[in-house]
């Protein structure tokens, strides 16, 4: 019989494991060209998505916008209306 308990154990391991590896998703600032990759938590990603207006750029590409969060490897601004 299968112990259910250490069934979902291991797995919801895995599942955390999946979501603490770091994604490289690309530079989401003005410049257009820009096409560096920003080291980011699917975690983070998907908080930084519920919010409108929120956008995740390398530091440094921040231009007008209110930064939100400020990290080594990636800023999340907030894009002030033009
Ligand atoms: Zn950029």
């Amino acid at each position: 019989m299968v112990d259910n308990a250490q069934v979902f154990r291991s797995l919801n391991e895995r599942i955390a494991e999946r979501e603490l590896r770091r994604l490289e998703i690309v530079c989401e600032c003005v410049e257009e060209a820009c096409t560096e990759l920003v080291p980011i938590t699917p975690v983070e990603f998907y908080e930084v998505r519920r919010h409108n207006g929120w956008y995740v750029v390398r530091p440094g590409h921040q231009r007008l916008e209110r930064v939100i969060v400020a990290q080594p490897a990636f800023l999340v601004v907030e894009k002030v209306a033009a």
